[in-house]
């Protein structure tokens, strides 16, 4: 291959790794290195990879490889989740069914059995992108969440959890999906906001012993019949305003807020200001119920329910992180009165049983928390007439009946933000349920000090954290499904004892069925299985099955099947060294995992969290399916290669920022990888990989400067490394490849290099040159997998993977030559922004060039570094003092540092550079390799070839020529210049 042709590398690479059992030797875990325990936190095995999931598998891809080749023993298994809600929706719509009532109807076995074909052999497709990739975690068998052995795992777990009396059943309010009959987690909540019409009614409470009416505004009149008390802010301003009847003849005293009034401006209602006061004024006024349903009445007893209670400052919501990607702003939380002066009247219906805000003042008030809907979202035998009629219908049956007893005062539409079940994107209700809950109060503190021991990258993640923990409420960790891991807990039908079970072998004691060999541990089997009381009844497994989050907070042992298998592997392997996903995970995993660890092992499960940021469009567009903007895993491999996308993962943004994919930015990071290859190509062409074992003297200070240069990087790029900067280690390698060795160093060894050249530095710049790329390919290794490993097999070598990470040699740097050479750059750059303005070409050589320096750096970089500068800018001699003035038509020119004026052109010399040019492209026209000598023919007039004959030495040795003669001979080509032509005849030199 004498092209960079990235697909090809790839395919050879793949295909040597497989030769060599590359991959096999680098997952082989041994106990007897340092280990270093790098989690696969589980994507969900039936999501379709696109290239933010590739961005993932990269990074962390990038932290084996590295710590791989720093000499530790990396464990690299990667992970699937299996279980839960999304594989539950799937096998529904496969088979049409629309409740659980549907479920039940044609039998867990069947549909348990459906969602575990959904479930197993999905992996396959990530695997194959895993290993196109170059990732190591493809070659390994992963592990699933679904698997008997993990969900034994959960089972420990849950015992251990248990017996330390973290998990407890309670009924407590939270989310409920109507349709999936199921309570929902925060997490699962906060992304899964959605505009939405709703209802937004304002209706009349008539004040205890006053003809007068509280202005109440709600959106959902379905929690009316569980209204408790009504809320209103303490320093704002309210007013009674005696308004007109609709009946226009009476009217009738209204309470609002001042800053509402607006309200009744827009509904076209006139009012006169009665009186002014302040909100506070209201606590304790007692009002009416509007509803005559039996619930209210029970309320009504409460002695403190029915008041008019303030307002407190709360956490009201966090916008949804997604949400607010979208936005471009960073995930906010909403701290705030729970009255507020922009909508509604001031005065808000409070209904502790049926909203998150609404509870929390509930509990300060010390109300109770009626919750009147069942879990298919019905209102309950206590709301009287509107029993049995599902919260959508029954806000029309309850506006009709406002309207009907004279209790509303406007009945209007709304649109806003309402939270959706994020799999079948019913509006959520809020309802109490019994469920079983990871207590968290014991365990807060101690977290909140481990979360300071751990490392987070970036550092602000800790905060992020913090603030996550610190509100954290109980777990509610168990979900009314079917997919997942059943919760172990067995109770009694007679006394009601419970018993939670551990492992496989503790239920086989217990049970008074018969447990076949090898069943499956999912909720179909372990239903059927029945265990003896003490009190001699038959206790019955609570029908539940653990929350999808419980599956992967367990995974650093799960996913070992510890302490059932692996027992001392787990031991060695804990705490995981790092993790490293999406920085949605926050709240997810690395909090699940945080919370699952400690509560189970009192001990922080994860040394080392990195975040990484959001994946969007080109356009900074959310992708999304539905709107056609997602670039898959497959069509961005096929197009870009796979070191190309890696390396743009890390060029592109920091990994913890927000990158807009585009594939045309990548596909011009693959320029960098050829500028590699054509690099290598002329190491490869003129230089000798021998010479990387020798001992080379006799350095010019460019090829000091080069290996200070590398070994500078090596520095550099560890450190970036180890901090996550894996932006800034791709853009040093790519600066490092196109800045230091192919467009400069390479460009000022040519002549030392060349195969007709026999200097004594020749051996110095080809050593350079080795001794740089070996490095170079090393440090890039764990970014572009491929093509570092394809050329350096071509050094020689196995496999770069297999390699160490290279050490810096301290004793090669040289600070003050590399701050040199820099001058030299710029020196250079102002010589050639000269030669553009007076028209003068780079080939044509100077006679002298006047550098006056006008700081320390610049005058010995002019010292040292004198033949770098005439090499690159092409001149004769550098004079330092400048020509004096009026002596001279040389002009002057000042730049940062220095004074600058280019001498006269070497006109001669530019027509003989000229003619090399020609000679050497014609030479390559004709497929002559650079090593073979010519036997050369000049034909032309007799003024030229004199000119030539004085030069004949330079010709010979810069065109690779045996002998010239001046003769018309085997005429390859013409060369017209300044006037002349000149016929060029060759052929290959005999031996
Ligand atoms: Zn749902
Ligand atoms: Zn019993």
């Amino acid at each position: 291959m004498t092209v960079y042709n990235p697909k090809e590398i790839e395919k050879q690479v793949l295909e040597a790794w497989e030769k060599k059992k590359i991959p096999e030797q680098i997952v082989k875990f041994s106990k007897e290195k340092k280990k270093f325990y790098l989690l696969d936190g589980p994507p969900y095995v039936n999501a379709e990879p696109h290239v933010g999931h590739v961005k993932t598998t990269t990074f962390k891809d990038i932290w084996g490889k590295f710590k791989h080749m720093q000499g530790y023993a990396v464990w690299f298994q990667p992970g699937f989740d299996c279980g839960g809600l999304p594989i539950e929706n799937m096998v529904e719509k496969k088979l049409g069914l629309k409740s659980k009532t549907e479920i039940e109807k044609i039998g867990v076995d069947k549909f348990i059995g459906e969602c575990n074909n959904f479930a197993i052999g999905n992996e396959k497709t990530w695997l194959d992108i895993y290993r196109i990739l170059g990732a190591w975690r493809g070659w390994l068998k992963p592990y699933l969440t679904s698997e008997n052995y993990y969900i034994e795992s959960g089972w420990w777990t849950v015992k251990k959890i248990y017996e330390k009396g973290l998990l407890v059943e309670g009924e407590k309010p939270g989310f409920w999906c109507s349709h999936c009959e199921t309570v929902l987690a925060g997490y699962e909540v906060t992304d899964s906001y959605k505009n939405i019409e709703d209802h937004s009614i304002f209706v009349k409470f008539p004040l205890a012993g006053k003809k007068e009416f509280l202005l109440v505004w709600t959106t959902t009149p379905w929690t009316l019949p569980a209204n408790v008390a009504i809320c209103v802010h303490p320093e704002e301003q309210y007013v009674k305003a005696e308004v007109k009847k609709e009946n226009k003849k009476e009217t009738e005293v209204l309470i609002l807020a001042e800053k509402r009034l607006k309200l009744l401006d827009e509904l076209g209602t006139k009012y006169k200001i009665l009186e002014k006061f302040q909100g506070k004024k209201l606590e304790g006024e007692k009002y009416l119920p509007i509803l005559d349903i039996p619930l209210q009445k029970e309320i009504e007893k409460n002695e403190n329910s029915h008041t008019i209670i303030i307002s407190i400052p709360l956490l009201k919501k966090r916008v949804a992180s997604k949400i607010a990607t979208k936005k471009a702003a960073e995930a906010e939380e909403e701290f705030g009165h729970v009255v507020e002066m922009e909508t509604g009247s001031g005065l808000v219906h409070v209904a502790p049983g049926h909203g998150d805000v609404d509870n929390k003042l509930g509990k300060h008030y010390n109300l109770p928390e009626p919750s009147p809907v069942d879990e298919k979202g019905r209102l309950t035998e206590e709301t009287g007439e509107f029993a049995g009629k599902y919260v959508k219908d029954a806000n029309f049956a309850i506006i009709d009946y406002l309207n009907t007893k004279g209790h509303m005062f406007y009945p209007g539409k709304v649109v806003h933000s309402y939270p959706l079940c994020w799999r079948c994107k019913t509006p959520l209700i809020y309802r109490m349920s019994k469920q079983w809950f990871l207590k968290i109060d014991t365990l807060k503190k101690s977290m909140i000090k481990e979360n300071e021991k751990v490392r987070w990258l970036p550092e602000f993640a800790r905060e992020r954290f913090y603030n996550i923990l610190i509100d954290a409420p109980d777990w509610p960790i168990t979900r009314q499904r079917y997919w997942g891991i059943p919760i172990p807990i067995w109770v009694c039908d007679k006394c009601g004892a419970r018993k939670v079970i551990g492992s496989v072998e503790e239920l086989k004691k217990e049970a008074l069925d018969k447990i076949p060999a090898n069943m499956d541990l999912h909720k179909n089997s372990i239903d059927k299985i029945h265990i003896r009381c003490e009190c001699g009844g038959k206790m019955k497994r609570v029908r539940d099955i653990m929350d999808v989050w419980f599956d992967s907070s367990i995974s650093p042992w799960a996913s070992l099947g510890y302490p059932f298998k692996n027992k001392s592997l787990f031991e060695h392997l804990w705490p995981v060294d790092l993790i490293d996903e999406s920085q949605d995970q926050v709240r997810g995993w690395f909090y699940y995992l945080m919370f699952a660890g400690f509560a189970t092992f009192e001990h922080k499960p994860y040394n080392t969290a990195c975040l990484n940021g959001w994946t969007l469009d080109e356009k900074g567009e959310k992708m999304s399916k539905s709107l056609g903007n997602v670039v898959w895993a497959d069509a961005a491999l096929k197009e870009l290669g796979s070191d190309t996308l890696r390396l743009y993962y890390c060029y592109d943004v920091s990994p913890w920022d927000t990158q807009k994919f585009s594939l045309k930015n990548a596909k011009e990071l693959q320029k960098t990888l050829n500028i590699l290859w054509n690099t290598y190509q002329f190491i490869e062409t003129y230089s000798d990989k021998k010479l990387l074992k020798s001992n080379i003297t006799g350095l010019f200070p460019e090829d000091k400067w080069l290996l200070s240069r590398i070994n500078t990087l090596i520095k550099k790029v560890t450190e970036d490394m180890e901090n996550f900067a894996f932006h800034s280690v791709g853009r040093s390698l790519v600066d490092f490849i196109l800045n230091d060795f192919s467009r400069w160093y390479v460009k000022l060894v040519r002549d030392r290099v060349s195969p007709w050249y026999d200097g004594k530095d020749k051996k110095a710049a080809q050593y350079a040159l080795v001794y740089t790329l070996e490095k170079l390919l090393r440090l890039l290794a764990p970014i572009a997998p491929f093509i570092s490993d394809y050329l350096y097999q071509k050094l020689g070598f196995v496999s770069v993977h297999i390699s160490s990470w290279p050490k810096t040699e301290e004793k090669v740097i040289n600070t003050k030559l590399e701050e040199e050479m820099e001058k030299v750059k710029i020196l250079t750059e102002a010589m050639n922004s000269m030669r553009q303005e007076e028209n003068i070409k780079l080939r044509w050589p100077l006679a002298a060039v006047y550098i006056q320096a006008k700081d320390k750096t610049t005058a010995s970089a002019v010292k040292n570094l004198r033949n770098v500068i005439q090499n690159i800018g092409n001149v004769k001699k550098i004079t330092t003092t400048l020509p004096e003035k009026g002596k001279t038509k040389i002009k002057i020119k000042e730049f940062e540092g220095f004074k600058l004026g280019l001498g006269k052109v070497l006109k001669e010399e530019a027509f003989i550079r000229e003619v090399i040019r020609q000679i050497q492209v014609m030479r390559k026209e004709h497929r002559l390799h650079v090593k073979e000598l010519i036997t050369l023919w000049l034909h032309t007039d007799e003024k030229t070839k004199a000119l030539l004959m004085k030069r004949t030495n330079e010709l010979k040795s810069e065109v690779g020529a045996k002998t010239i003669h001046f003769t018309s001979k085997n005429i390859k080509g013409k060369i017209e210049l300044e006037g002349k032509t000149i016929e060029v005849g060759f052929e290959k030199a005999e031996k």
